[in-house]
């Protein structure tokens, strides 16, 4: 029985960046910034994220480039003033389940430490 695997895949929408030409199919698009997270996870619920690919995609082609860290800030912040501007919040898919995650494996961890421990603690009372 498989209860741990690698791979994952989140993928967060952060927002539009703005207006462009795809130099893959020429469209004049809003580009989408995105965020992939891969995660670690363990009875099949992500536990955390170890590997992160921050993108600028094309909406029609889905040709994009990869972005470093700053970069990606730097469109992070265009984006949300963007957000600000329009007053319009599109909501995005974003993995907020972390927290809950770790209490259910946590219940899970001590369910079974308390079945396989069972008659012990049950001559404990006896
Ligand atoms: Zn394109």
């Amino acid at each position: 029985m498989i209860i741990w695997g690698w791979g994952h895949l989140n993928k967060k929408y952060i927002g539009i960046v703005g207006l462009y030409i795809c130099e893959h199919c020429g469209n004049d698009v809003q580009w989408q910034l995105w965020e992939y997270s891969v995660w670690f996870t363990l009875f099949f619920i992500p536990i955390f994220p170890y590997e992160f690919h921050r993108l600028l995609l094309c909406p029609i082609c889905a040709y994009g480039l990869e972005l470093d860290k700053p970069k990606f800030k730097e469109l992070e912040g265009i984006v949300e003033n963007r957000k600000l501007v329009s007053g319009s919040e599109i909501k995005s898919k974003s993995h907020n389940g972390c927290g809950l995650t770790i209490i259910i494996v946590v219940s899970v961890v001590i369910l079974l430490w308390l079945i396989m421990n069972w008659n012990a603690i049950m001559s404990y009372f006896r």
